[in-house]
């Protein structure tokens, strides 16, 4: 008999102690946000995946010199590019850059090699797809569709 009067103020103390929890949160300020309707503003540290920083100063509209500096680096092996020299151009001109971001940890090696600043970080955080190719990125193509 007294193990069961325990046992009901046992279950009646700890139903007090989460109520009065649940209380002291009721009148704290909000903290979440109704997403996708709310967003807050991104950290400036956040990484999304790399991209090509645009240029307008550079005839390409680009800073990449295809030397592979980044691609060498890669530790995902997931950088892809090709250069290819053109009549009257000093240097090569990048006629591709495939970033295969399935396998990207966002190490950042790309972005500090890069000997000339042509890579960054996107803000890009809605990346949503079916299948792996969905999320390889043909970064050459994206500065392109800016112009
Ligand atoms: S951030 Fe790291 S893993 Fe991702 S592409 Fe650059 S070097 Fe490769
Ligand atoms: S390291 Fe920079 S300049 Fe060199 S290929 Fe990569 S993005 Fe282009």
């Amino acid at each position: 008999m007294k193990d069961y009067f325990v046992e009901i103020f046992t279950g009646g103390k700890s139903l007090i102690i989460g109520m009065l929890v649940t209380l002291r949160e009721f009148f704290r300020p909000v903290v979440t946000v109704q997403y996708p309707r709310e967003t807050l503003p991104l950290s400036p540290n956040y990484r999304g995946h790399t991209y090509l920083v645009r240029d307008e100063d550079k005839p390409l509209k680009h800073r990449c010199i295809s030397c592979k500096m980044c691609e060498r680096e890669c530790p995902s092996d997931c950088i892809s590019l090709r250069g290819e020299k053109r009549e009257g151009v000093k240097g090569l001109v990048l006629v591709s850059y495939q970033l295969d971001f399935t396998k990207c940890s966002l190490c950042g090696t790309c972005v500090e090699v890069c000997p000339t600043d042509a890579l960054d970080y996107s803000n890009e955080y809605r990346q949503v797809g079916f299948r792996r190719e969905d999320f390889h990125y043909d970064l050459l193509a994206m500065v392109e569709e800016e112009k």
